[in-house]
């Protein structure tokens, strides 16, 4: 469903991507990994067209990413992403800002939008919430707001790049409940996680990147056993 073969991103003298592949098969579950810096956000954000690799080859769902032009209505009724901030909209409600994009970039009728937004804000344990603004309501909540926003897209795929890193610790395990409970659907998903246990419980396959490059990948008992390339052993040994 997803292909990138070789794609390299510069920026100015920051070789960011230095000749990634990566393929994403329909419903699979992949947990990227690695040390600050090593490109896993410009990685995810190239999947979502959101930056462009300067070289490669690189297609989500059949779409060309690499084109001139890529149609960004069309990606959208695709792929969704969940950012480390919920970048919610500060001024519409709950519910509006979770039916906001169908209406507008799907063109969703207003009533079809807003129930699928109280089923998506039920399954992320928000129905309490509809009304308020997102400055009413905890990080960990926002959050939930902004998965339910990216369920309502209806998208084959979802991309989140650390999604619990900024929240308050106690508020961290509500959210990766609602990610584990994606993960057992059939939406394909690829992820940016510190949350090893997340990796473990919910990847089917773990990418390991290091300076720009994969070094290893496989599934989550290869690559957290004794087998898995030694500088994914010397990352798992700083952190765990
Ligand atoms: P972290 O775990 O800290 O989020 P990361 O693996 O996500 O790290 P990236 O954000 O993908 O790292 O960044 C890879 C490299 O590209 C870094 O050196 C970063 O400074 C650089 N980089 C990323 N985006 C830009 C940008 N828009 N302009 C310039 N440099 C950038
Ligand atoms: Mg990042």
């Amino acid at each position: 469903l997803i292909s990138a073969k070789d794609i390299k991103k510069n920026f100015g003298a920051v070789e960011a991507l230095k000749g990634v592949s990566i393929d994403v098969a329909e419903g699979e579950k992949v947990v990227v990994i690695g040390p600050s810096g090593s490109g896993k956000s410009v990685l995810i954000r190239c999947m979502n067209a959101l930056e462009r690799p300067d070289s490669g080859e690189l297609s989500v769902d059949g779409m060309d990413l690499m084109a001139r032009k890529v149609d960004s209505r069309a990606l959208a009724s695709r792929v969704a992403m969940v950012f480390q901030g919920y970048n919610l909209y500060p001024h519409k409600t709950v519910l509006e800002n979770v039916t906001f994009a169908p209406e507008k970039v799907l063109k969703v009728p207003k009533a079809e939008a807003e129930e699928h937004a109280r089923e998506y804000l039920e399954r992320v344990g928000l129905t309490s919430k509809l009304d308020k603004f997102p400055d009413q309501l905890s990080g960990g909540q926002q959050q939930r707001v902004a998965i339910a926003r990216a369920l309502n897209m209806h998208p084959k795929i979802m991309l989140l790049d650390e999604p619990t890193s900024a929240l308050d610790p106690e508020m961290v395990n509500e959210v990766l409940d609602v990610i584990k409970s994606l993960a057992e659907t059939n939406m394909t998903i690829v992820m940016v996680t510190h949350e090893m246990g997340l990796a473990r419980d919910a990847a089917d396959k773990v990418v390991f990147m290091e300076n720009g490059l994969v070094v290893d990948s496989g599934t989550p008992e290869y690559l957290f056993g004794p087998d898995s390339n030694e500088r994914v052993q010397a990352f798992l040994s700083k952190i765990l």
